[in-house]
Parts: C-alpha cells; sequence; structure tokens
C-alpha cells in the first residue's frame, strides 16, 4: 500500500483506476501472536470482487491446530494484559485509532472492492465510525470504576469473535475495542468474503507495537467459526451473523463456562403516519432498505403505510427510485453496489420467487445490470400480508414488503409479529405516537424520524430472535467484564 497517491483515490470514477492505485498483497496468511504465519493447512481461499468476479486476494484457511496455536497465544497474552495498567491499554487502543483514520482512504476502497458497498458508505460511514469506536472505547479503559462504580470488575480472558461479511471493519472494531479496552485478549475470524480490512487491520496492529497475542486474526469459513466456538480454553464467545447460526453456536456451547452475546438477524418495521413529513419520510426509508444494497440486519425491510396515504407515498418511493444510481462500488455517485456473493443472489432471488408464488405484486427499478458480478435492482413488493414468507424472514437485500395500516394498536400489534425484535422506525410529526411506539414496539432500537444512525456510545442489539446483550456504549463494557 505504499506507493498510491491516496489523495486521488475519490478522484476515480472506475473501478481499475482504482484498483490500479491500491497495492493488496497476493496471499494473505494468519494473524497470531503478533506476526503473520502460515497457516498449518497450507490452504487458501480466493477473495472476490462481487462487482467484477475478478481475485483480488488469496486467504489463508485457518484449521484447527491454527485455532490452537491463536489460542494459546491470547492466553499467554491475557496474563500480562490483564494486569497492565489500564492507561497504557488505553495508549495502545488510541494508537489503533488514529491509525484507522490515518489509512482511512485505503480501508475505504478495499472495504468496497471486496464486498460491494458504495464507496461513499465506506467512506462515510464504516470507516469513520470504526475508527471511532476504537477512539470511544480507548476513553473507557481507565475509567471503568466511574462506568461500574461499587462493583469489582475484571476481564472475562479469551475472547472468541465471529463476524459477518456486511459491515466487516466495523463489525471488527464493534468486537475488538470494547474487548481489549476492559483486558481480554482476542481471537477473531471475518467473515469468508470480506477478510481483507480485517487483515489490514492486523497490519496496523502489528505496526502498532500492541503486545503480541493481544488480538489475533483467524481466517477461514464455518468450520473455522466452530473450532473457535468449541475450543475449551475461550471464555467467552461473541456472535454477529445470521439467526441460524447463532442458535447452533448457543446450543454448542450450553454446559460449558463459557459467556455468549448474539447479534443476529432482523426484519425492521418502518412506520408512517399520515401526519409525517413525507419526502423527509420517504427519504429514510428509502434509506432503511436501499443501504449497503440492504445487507443490513436492522435495515427497515417492512413498510407499514397508514391507509390515507398509501398511494402518494408509493408513487413517491418508485419516483426516489427512479433516480437511485446502481453500479461501480467506486464511483462515489453510485447509490446501490455489488450483492456481495452469488450465495447472497441466490439468496435474495429464490425469495423474490416465494413472494411472487405468493401473490405477492413486484415493483423494480429498470436498469441494465452488467454480466459480471452479483447485481440486484430496488425492489418493491405490494399486495402482501402478515402471513406471507417474504413479510416474516429475513432477505437481506433490496427487497422492501410494503403493507397498510389503519390505527396505531392495529400497526404495533403488526410490527412485533416476526420472530425478530432488532429494530424499528416511525415516522410521525407526534411526540405522543413517538413515546407509545418507542415503548410497544418490541425491538431493541428504535428510531424517530430517522433510520440507520449509528454511534459508539448508543447501545445496538436485539430482542427475541435477534440475539442476547447489547454492543457499544457502556453496556458494549459490560458484555467483557466479570462482575464481582
Ligand atoms: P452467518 O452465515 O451466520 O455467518 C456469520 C459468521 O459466522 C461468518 O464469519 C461465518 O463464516 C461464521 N460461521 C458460519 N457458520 C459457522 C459455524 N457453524 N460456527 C461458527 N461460525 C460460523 O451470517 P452471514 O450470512 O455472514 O451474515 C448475515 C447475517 O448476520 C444476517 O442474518 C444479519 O442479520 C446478521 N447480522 C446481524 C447484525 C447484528 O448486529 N444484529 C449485524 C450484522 C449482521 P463464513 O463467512 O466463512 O461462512
Ligand atoms: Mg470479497
Amino acid at each position: 500500500m505504499s506507493n498510491i497517491d491516496l489523495n486521488k483515490i475519490w478522484n476515480y470514477t472506475t473501478a481499475k483506476e482504482s484498483k490500479d492505485h491500491i497495492l493488496l498483497k497476493e496471499k494473505y496468511d494468519l494473524f497470531i501472536n503478533g506476526k503473520f504465519v502460515k497457516s498449518k493447512s497450507r490452504k487458501y481461499f480466493n477473495s472476490v470482487n462481487p462487482a467484477t468476479d475478478e481475485i483480488i486476494a488469496k486467504i489463508s484457511e485457518a484449521n484447527k491446530e491454527d485455532i490452537n496455536f491463536a489460542v494459546k497465544a491470547a492466553n499467554t497474552a491475557f496474563k500480562s494484559w490483564s494486569k497492565l495498567k489500564a492507561k497504557e491499554r488505553a495508549k495502545y487502543i488510541f494508537r489503533i485509532a488514529r491509525m484507522i483514520q490515518e489509512r482511512a482512504k485505503e480501508f475505504a476502497v478495499i472495504e468496497s472492492m471486496d464486498g460491494g458497498k458504495p464507496i461513499r458508505e465506506s467512506r462515510d460511514i464504516d470507516i469513520p465510525l470504526a475508527a471511532n469506536h476504537f477512539f470511544y472505547y480507548a476513553g473507557w479503559a481507565d475509567k471503568l470504576e466511574y462506568a461500574f462504580p461499587n462493583t469489582s470488575h475484571e476481564p472475562i480472558g479469551v475472547a472468541g469473535q465471529i463476524i459477518p461479511w456486511n459491515f466487516p471493519l466495523l463489525m471488527a472494531a464493534w468486537k475488538i475495542a470494547p474487548a481489549i479496552a476492559c483486558g481480554n485478549t482476542v481471537v477473531l475470524k471475518p467473515a469468508e468474503t470480506t477478510s481483507l480490512t480485517a487483515l489490514k487491520l492486523a497490519e496496523i496492529i502489528e505496526e502498532s507495537g500492541l503486545p503480541k497475542g493481544v488480538v489475533n486474526i483467524v481466517t477461514g469459513g464455518g468450520k473455522t467459526g466452530s473450532e473457535i466456538v468449541n475450543h475449551p480454553n475461550i471464555d467467552k464467545i461473541a456472535f454477529t451473523g445470521s439467526t441460524k447460526v447463532g442458535k447452533l453456536i448457543k446450543r454448542s456451547i450450553a454446559g460449558t463456562h463459557k459467556k455468549l452475546t448474539l447479534e443476529l438477524g432482523g426484519k425492521g418495521a418502518n412506520i408512517i403516519f399520515e401526519d409525517a413529513a413525507i419526502d423527509q419520510a420517504v427519504e429514510g426509508i428509502i434509506n432503511a432498505i436501499f443501504f449497503n444494497q440492504g445487507h443490513v440486519c436492522c435495515a427497515g425491510s417492512r413498510l407499514f403505510v397508514q391507509e390515507s396515504i398509501f398511494e402518494i407515498v408509493v408513487e413517491k418511493l418508485k419516483d426516489r427510485m427512479s433516480s437511485l444510481i446502481i453500479g461501480d462500488p467506486l464511483d462515489k455517485n453510485t447509490d446501490i453496489g455489488a450483492i456481495n456473493s452469488k450465495e447472497q443472489l441466490a439468496t435474495i432471488k429464490k425469495y423474490i420467487n416465494i413472494g411472487l408464488e405468493e401473490g405477492g405484486e413486484i415493483y423494480q427499478k429498470k436498469c441494465s445490470i452488467s454480466e459480471k458480478g452479483n447485481w440486484f435492482p430496488p425492489t418493491l413488493f405490494l399486495n402482501v400480508s402478515q402471513s406471507h414468507t417474504i413479510v416474516q424472514e429475513e432477505i437481506f437485500g433490496p427487497v422492501l414488503a410494503i403493507q397498510t395500516f389503519r390505527t396505531i394498536d392495529e400497526v404495533i400489534e403488526k410490527a412485533n409479529n416476526t420472530p425478530y425484535g432488532l429494530s424499528a422506525g416511525v415516522w410521525t410529526e407526534k411526540g405522543s405516537k413517538i413515546f407509545k411506539l418507542t415503548k410497544e414496539l418490541n425491538a431493541g432500537v428504535v428510531w424517530a424520524n430517522t433510520y440507520n444512525k449509528f454511534d459508539p456510545t448508543s447501545p445496538f442489539g436485539g430482542v427475541k430472535e435477534s440475539g442476547i446483550g447489547r454492543e457499544g456504549g457502556l453496556h458494549g463494557l459490560k458484555a467483557y467484564l466479570k462482575f464481582k
């Protein structure tokens, strides 16, 4: 990454221009005990650019022996890291935060190349927020006694952390920063399709001088993940991903000493009342479902429109969809990038077919779609009801299911009627409605007259099948401490 003119990157508008100026290594190894080491498996898998189908790097596949090595390094490091003066721990974490900021452009370009998200999102949201998480938790490291007065607290031990592909660096930051601020050590596995920014973070960690073994980054698929989950010398599992794998993990650690937090799927309800500022709401609804191609656990994937404004809202949504730009994730004008993987594209298509078979009526933005890469147009589903599969199950793509309602009690009942409970949004000018809904909606996060706003100080997480525990803010520290 040395000989790039980073100042120019934002001005590039094509993938080729950006790629030519980004130096990625051909192969990435595992980051264990403070340095990059070859996997005992000697196997590599491809990291692919989902917008072009190009292989952009080869990534090492960690096996059981590698996980043993990483857990051993983390256990040894725990002995001194957990006893280090908290203000010394804070210095390292601040340094990592600053280094992410300094290399924000590299991170943003790699994130968009590897995962398919628009560069505007990587640049303005993912990467700055990742740095901010490190800053925020660095700040807490030496102030834990003020966060939890009158209690004695200790770090838990070695945390095994497993993250998904939708916000790769940001999810790594959400996991690593609070864990090490509290004095734990970490073995983290990124998702198979988007390991590159976690490995770039490993390069920063190496340069930052963080004591060896405090953070270990191991790559590989679900099997590598389950080696972490089932390792006897891991004390805490922090998982973000699908409800299906979350349940599997919960079952496999039942009866062990391991502590667990789970951030799982969602089916967010966005509710618009007739008294809302409609244009502002339509903008928010579009962002809620099409941000990051809908690969967002808290996406507003169900829309409830009060009956009297149904037609005008649908018309305005269609109108706004017509101006969305779909295409090259590295083009700064792009609104909607590539679908993260062929598997995810197949899942989205499967749900579209189910929606149609069950009688849903589809509206899609017309756009020409390149033969290479994985693309899916922004989609609305009308004529659907509570029992439809696409209203109940998470699609994790740019697909919005629209229903109507008459009264506030009816919409609360409908919004709460899924197995999930992660997020919801409310659009109304009436404060009294906002108070009632934030209380009665069964979700971990409720936004009012906005959507998809994140901040390191705010706790995030779900109820019901959306998970256990909270990340972010003070709550995020509790997940990494034992209280006496
Ligand atoms: P996933 O299939 O559950 O994978 C998540 C992570 O777990 C990946 O690193 C994956 O590795 C690994 N994994 C797969 N099988 C495993 C196993 N048996 N044991 C241990 N680890 C295993 O989910 P995904 O498709 O990547 O991500 C999408 C899901 O994440 C959605 O449901 C979304 O709602 C949820 N999500 C939730 C939040 C939240 O904060 N609540 C945030 C983001 C995403 P591979 O990638 O190598 O398969
Ligand atoms: Mg990739």
